[in-house]
């Protein structure tokens, strides 16, 4: 297998600006990845002729594989083309096909068409075409020196396209890669904690690549390693999987596309039972990402958006002495909430959450990112405080996904 680095640049003002995310840029990186194309550095810079000739002298001197997005429209802020051919001292190439194609699409919509859309069937002569099936800008494979130079138009849409769908198999011939990966899903155990933890295991494996990768509080642990084969690799990748699960199966609990939303739909599914929410804080997220899942009216009955204490009264038959003895953050609150919950959808589960999300609104005894979280079915309520930090998106996300860790834990318990 021969290794690859990859520099990838991403052109656009409005990159630079700020007014559009370069998600160009690191949609690409993660596809390179899976193939063991290492990305060892990402450029991004303006419409400017000689900035892009720059950036191209010092990608090809350094990585194998360069990706260029961006500036391939038919407008004047669209110099890729015409920098490429200065680049490589090259024509542009009119291909007639194209060009009957782009007409006829005009002509089908009754667009005029006008000359600068006609460029749109030019191309540097160096070019070999990566066909874009959403749109007019075709994308480029050149090769130079006996590197891999590919430019694709900056429409995330497009360059998604014809990266998956001919970049990757492009590369994937060259590098002869074939790894195998599994992620592996946790919640509620710090980076450094994970890392600890799963050390001893993973470094009995001596080929292994690990990353650990955060977000929102939770870590995914990426375990890949080069293929073998189907059966092998198979085998490998649940042997590594059991033994993480099984080092803390509270916090670790999914592979790969088994994130917690689509375990609970998969558990409730399996039980054939529904579940209900009832949120404060959280304003609707659990419910927002139970019903992310295609399928999922098949279980989830109900949510109650249950913001103000009059609400949490009237909807779930809260109590007013309850919530003026204990708060509205409290475990009774929730508790009470729960029991309403299930009374009022008829869901065999229930989810409840109230909370301090911040960044205002602490005390004391429950200082800015105290919620309390329970799941509940008709036997049992499960109700725990946690203390999340500061930041109120972070605090909603976090007690979302903590939620439906609890119900994933209460229905899984249930099953033995
Ligand atoms: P262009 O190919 O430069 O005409 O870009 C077409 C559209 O794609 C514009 O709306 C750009 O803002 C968008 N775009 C270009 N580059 C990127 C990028 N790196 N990430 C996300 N969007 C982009
Ligand atoms: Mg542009």
């Amino acid at each position: 297998m021969k290794h690859l680095n990859a520099i990838t640049i991403s052109i656009g003002d409005e990159l630079l600006s700020g007014k559009t995310l370069d998600s160009n840029n690191a949609f690409i990186s993660k596809q390179l990845d899976v193939i063991g194309v290492s990305v060892i550095k990402k450029i991004i810079i303006g419409d400017i002729a000689q900035d892009i000739k720059d950036s191209l002298d010092w990608a090809f001197a350094q990585a194998d594989v360069i990706t260029l997005t961006g500036g391939l429209g038919p407008t004047h802020d669209d110099i890729t083309k015409s920098v490429l051919c200065d680049y490589f001292d090259v024509g542009l190439k009119l291909y007639p096909d194209l060009l009957e194609n782009l007409k006829d699409r005009f002509a089908r919509r009754g667009f005029k068409f006008s000359e600068s859309n006609a460029s749109q069937a030019e191309y540097p002569d160096n070019a070999a075409l990566l066909e874009n099936p959403f749109g007019t800008a075709q994308g480029m494979y050149i090769e130079h020196d006996g590197k891999h130079l590919f430019v694709m138009a900056g429409v995330p849409r497009e360059m998604e396209v014809v990266t998956t769908g001919q970049i990757i198999p492009i590369l994937s011939q060259l590098t002869q890669a074939s790894i195998s990966k599994v992620d592996i899903h946790s919640i509620g155990v710090p980076e450094s904690t994970l890392y600890e933890l799963s050390k001893p295991v993973l470094d009995e494996y001596p080929d292994l690549k690990i990353a650990y990768l955060p977000k929102q509080g939770m870590v995914t642990i990426r375990v890949s390693f080069q293929s073998k084969s189907p059966d092998e690799d198979q085998k490998l990748k649940d042997e590594i999987y059991g033994r993480i699960r099984d080092l803390k199966p509270k916090n670790i609990y999914g592979r790969n596309e088994e994130v917690l939303p689509v375990l609970i739909g998969k558990l409730l599914k399996e039980k054939h039972a529904t579940v209900a929410t009832a949120e404060s804080c959280t304003g609707g997220l659990v419910a927002s990402l139970i019903t992310d899942i295609s399928g999922s009216s098949d279980y989830f009955q109900t949510g109650f958006v249950t913001y103000a204490n009059e609400t949490k009264m009237s909807m779930l038959g809260v109590q007013k002495r309850t919530l003026i003895e204990h708060g509205a953050v409290s475990e009774e609150t929730v508790s009470e909430m729960l029991s309403g919950t299930l009374r009022k959808s008829g869901a065999d589960y229930a989810v409840a959450i109230s909370g301090v999300a911040g960044p205002t609104g602490g005390t004391e005894e429950k200082p800015v990112g105290t919620v309390y979280i329970g799941v509940a079915d008709m036997g049992h309520q499960n109700i725990k405080r946690f203390q999340f930090g500061k930041n109120r998106i972070l605090n909603k996300e976090m007690s979302a996904y903590s939620s439906l860790n609890l119900l994933r834990l209460l229905i899984e318990d249930t099953n033995q």
